[in-house]
């Protein structure tokens, strides 16, 4: 969609859109707009209803007076709260109106309440970024129109005081909105379509914006001993990738770069310990993990953050067939231990143990974060309200924990304890991959095996198990792949970028 920042409404503009916060005060282009149709505006605001709380609407129909067909009152709630990720939603409900009425254009007139402290570039950037995500869609294989079906939005205008500081404003939340889309896009897409390879030739895309892009074989994974990552993809057709990319948009300096390491199985039907059918229709979004890096990358290299960032998500699929890898099978992991693998269905942290232990050793990064939709134990503990979140170090936990309230993907931290590492070993090999009771904290054991292939670097493993899917639409996104984190992680950078 067009979104442009004009000092003026175009004459013959069908839709106006106006801001309220919650003392229902108008600001000075929605006055002059209520005395323009007769004080319709002040009169509608007499509805028992409508209370301007964060995302409320009201619509008011053919205003004598005017041109335009509607009004559109947003809610803002209350200044004092009105953050960056409450604009963002209050636009997402917005877009959520105009896409029931079925309008396709629409323009937002930028009154800023006072007591807000975004500015009035930022907030009408924020504003635009909400009505991008929730006007996301992902429609490539529909043929066929349908009623219900509403067309996309594609134009809004947002009338400020000064249009070119409201562009400026907009670069970082239009990078981010893009990083979602393709987050979100590499989730919805059929594992038909996205398998490794494939995932590969649409990171290759990236490389346009300065990223550079590299993708392992399996040979060379061979040849660095990366044998539980191969041993997932044994069972595939589709060959495994690992996927490196780095951005230097700042000089890699001594204290090494921040690291991103994605869980990308992009189908697990369990491998040989086969998931039941409908516990595998989900399944195409088990590499949501990597999702989230790819998206996070394209937003750094999209607003030409200052940062050195490295992001490498581990590819494969895992699948039964009479090359897979079995219950008890042992080999040696790129760290040199050997591993006893038993249920083939955790296959995530195979995936990620040598996609960590390469990324710790290659680049000594100064900080690693991975992502995966790792364990049903995960969802049990913490349903929809939070993901998981484990960390070998204090401030980073605190960090994550903050940015992911701000940004509103929160985490609740759970426990990585030593006295979980006695129940992963293996009376044959170094040590086996999940515990002997993989029912009971298969979350933390999880963590507890990852730890030991991070070569002491600070890390934290967030568990994004069941936020990859919105069962249906919210402010900020349509049913389906959320994108999730991927916010977090650019706020996460963003305030290292600033020393805060
Ligand atoms: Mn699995
Ligand atoms: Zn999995």
């Amino acid at each position: 969609m067009k979104i442009a920042f004009v000092s003026k409404p175009a004459a013959d503009a069908p839709v106006l859109a106006l801001l309220l916060a919650d003392d229902r005060k108008l600001g000075t282009r929605a006055a002059a707009l209520d005395r323009a149709c007769g004080g319709a505006i002040t009169r509608a605001l007499g509805s028992p209803r409508f209370k301007a709380k964060k995302g409320e609407i009201l619509d008011l129909i053919a205003p004598t007076g005017l041109k335009a067909r509607r009004i559109v009152l947003l809610g803002l709630g209350s200044p004092k709260e009105l953050t960056f990720q409450v604009a963002r939603s209050c636009g997402g409900a917005l877009a959520a109106h105009l896409l029931a009425e079925r309008e396709v254009k629409a323009t937002l007139l930028v009154d800023h309440p006072t007591g807000v402290k975004l500015d009035e570039a930022h907030l009408a950037a924020e504003l635009a970024c909400g009505v991008r995500l929730r006007n996301y869609r992902f429609d490539r294989f529909f043929t066929e129109k349908k009623e219900d079906r509403p067309d996309p939005l594609t134009g809004l205008d947002l009338v400020v005081s000064q249009p070119a500081a409201a562009e400026k404003a907009s670069k970082r939340p239009a990078a981010i909105a893009t990083g979602v889309e393709f987050a979100r896009d590499l989730t919805n897409e059929p594992p038909n379509e996205l398998y490794p390879e494939s995932f590969v030739a649409r990171a290759k895309a990236l490389t346009a914006l300065g990223i550079k892009v590299e993708a392992l074989d399996e040979r060379q994974m061979a040849r660095l001993g990366m044998n539980a990552l191969l041993s997932v993809g044994k069972g595939s057709a589709r060959p495994p990738r690992l996927l490196v990319l780095q951005y230097e948009g700042a000089r890699p300096g001594k204290a090494g770069p921040l690291a991103f390491v994605g869980k990308g199985v992009c189908f697990d039907s369990g491998g040989l310990c086969l998931k039941r059918g409908n516990a595998m229709f989900d399944m195409k979004g088990d590499m949501a993990g990597g999702a989230a890096v790819m998206g996070l990358m394209r937003a750094l290299a999209e607003r030409k953050a200052k940062v050195h960032a490295v992001g490498v998500v581990g590819l494969v699929e895992n699948m039964p067939s009479g090359t897979s890898f079995k219950p008890s099978d042992i080999v040696k992991t790129m760290a040199g231990r050997t591993i006893e693998m038993l249920d083939t269905d955790a296959e995530g942290r195979l995936v990620l143990i040598d996609a960590l232990y390469y990324t710790a050793s290659r680049f000594k990064p100064r900080s690693i974060i991975d992502l995966a939709t790792l364990t049903y134990s995960v969802q049990a503990a913490l349903g929809t309200v939070f993901a998981g979140l484990f960390a070998t170090d204090d401030s980073l936990a605190q960090e994550l924990l903050a940015v992911g309230q701000a940004v509103n993907e929160r985490f609740w931290r759970l426990p990585l304890d030593k006295d979980y590492d006695t129940h992963l070993e293996s009376k044959i090999a170094d040590i086996k991959h999940h515990a002997e009771d993989s029912e009971s904290a298969d979350a933390a054991h999880a963590a507890a095996l990852l730890k030991q292939f991070v070569d002491g670097r600070p890390w934290a493993h967030l568990d994004i198990a069941g936020k990859e899917f919105r069962p249906k639409d919210d402010p900020i996104g349509p049913a389906g792949a959320t994108g999730f984190a991927v916010q977090l992680l650019e706020e996460f950078v963003a305030r290292r970028e600033s020393g805060n």
